[in-house]
């Protein structure tokens, strides 16, 4: 989608941490861990809510795995998502929140 800035983040390659066929992740602007990037996918889909296809949503899971693993915080890590104004969510295109290198305590 044009005006989204999360579609137009996944499709520039120069700003992507790892991607595959149908996801991208490049680093959060604003990290909360050590290790944190932001997970979409490359269809434009507004957020969890919108998520339509439990195929793209499993495939969505398996490329959190795979990205941690190749950002080196696999085995410990912790993913978020925020759904909706009242969840927290500001950029609406689904994102999936990976946050590592640290210990989380809470
Ligand atoms: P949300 O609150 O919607 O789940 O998370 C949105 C996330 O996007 C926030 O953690 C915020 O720091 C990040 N963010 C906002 N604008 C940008 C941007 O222009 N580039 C990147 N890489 N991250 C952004
Ligand atoms: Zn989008």
């Amino acid at each position: 989608m044009k005006d989204c800035l999360f579609c137009q983040i996944a499709g520039d390659k120069s700003k992507l941490v790892w991607e595959n066929a149908i996801a991208a992740a490049f680093p959060d602007i604003n990290p909360k861990a050590p290790v944190h990037v932001l997970l979409v996918p490359k269809k434009h889909i507004e957020s969890l809510d919108h998520l339509e296809d439990p195929t793209l949503g499993g495939q969505l899971l398996e490329a959190v795995a795979a990205c941690a693993r190749s950002l080196g915080i696999g085995g410990g890590y912790r993913v978020q998502i925020n759904v909706g104004r009242t969840g927290g969510q500001i950029i609406d295109h689904l994102h999936i929140h990976i946050m590592g290198g640290q210990r989380f305590r809470d």
